[in-house]
């Protein structure tokens, strides 16, 4: 039995590697974690993937409401009768993918999780579908918190990049490593904050398509962006040379290298008339 098995008199499920199941068991960084998400005591807080509830335990004094969201059967009862002398802790045995968190929020929310490493970009995608969280702190494999935080013309800029940077800033806020997790996982680890922009580059109504744009841009990262307009709009050269010279992108660089704001007005200026 682990110290924390033996004081809660209960043994732990059997880890599923399947499910990404590594969990934290540095104090210090748990509560390094629970700090970063700065609460004020009363919001609404989303937990993705608590676990044995290592987090969950520092985050629900601090929270008015905190939704846990595990997968884990055998982790969700556990989870029950830990929080079930604590009323503002609801416990939802669910996919995270599958469930609307705005729907679970059921207002403004903050969102925070030591994520299942197996899904982390389907996750943060999921994350940005509205109504969104007013702040998000993620603990993802540290080759995610690089391509959250790349700039263009880097091996790590790509679509998760642009996606998340047209709508908020994603910044590293400190490292952690293999040791601090039991089981260890075999990459390092690291804490990113997300904060949305007061003015993003895109409109709610824009996200679809320029996720699809940026996505489409991407799957070709090699290709000119002659060549990437005409495939993905399905026009000639000579029109997607007109839509990348109003979008002033030049039609000879590729996708890896433009800024997000650029993909933006790629985006506008397939609607604009000459
Ligand atoms: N928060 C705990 C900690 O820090 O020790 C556990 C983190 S562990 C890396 C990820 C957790 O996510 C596990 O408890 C796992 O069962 C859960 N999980 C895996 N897939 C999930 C999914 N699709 N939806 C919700 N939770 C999931």
């Amino acid at each position: 039995m682990t110290d924390d098995s033996r004081r809660t008199g209960r043994a732990y499920p059997p880890v599923r590697k399947s499910l990404g199941q590594h969990f934290l068991t540095d104090r210090r960084i748990l509560g390094r974690i629970a700090d970063a998400l700065e609460l004020r005591g009363d919001e609404t807080v989303l937990e993705i993937g608590p676990g044995r509830g290592a987090l969950t335990d520092l985050l629900a004094p601090r929270a008015g409401r905190l939704v846990a969201i595990e997968y884990d059967r055998a982790l969700a009862v556990l989870l029950r009768e830990r929080y079930a002398s604590s009323p503002n802790v609801i416990v939802a045995e669910a996919d995270v993918l599958s469930v609307s968190l705005g729907e679970l929020a059921q207002g403004p929310y903050v969102l925070v999780g030591n994520v299942p490493y197996y899904i982390t970009t389907p996750i943060l995608f999921h994350a940005l579908v509205p109504p969104r969280a007013d702040r998000a702190v993620y603990l993802v494999q540290k080759e995610v918190a690089d391509r959250l935080a790349a700039h263009p013309g880097t091996k790590e800029y790509g679509a998760l990049t642009v996606n998340v940077a047209a709508l908020a800033r994603a910044e590293t806020v400190f490292r952690v490593p293999a040791g601090a997790f039991s089981p260890p996982p075999k990459v390092e680890s690291a804490v990113v904050r997300i904060t949305p922009h007061e003015n993003a580059l895109v409109a709610p109504e824009e996200e679809r398509a320029f996720k699809a744009l940026v996505q489409g841009a991407f799957g070709m990262r090699r290709k000119q962006m002659r060549r990437v307009v005409r495939s993905l709009y399905a026009i000639g050269a000579d029109e997607a040379d007109a839509v990348l010279q109003r979008a002033g992108i030049d039609p000879e660089v590729r996708p890896e290298t433009l800024s997000p704001d650029l993909f933006a007005a790629l985006l506008r200026a397939r609607d604009q008339t000459p």
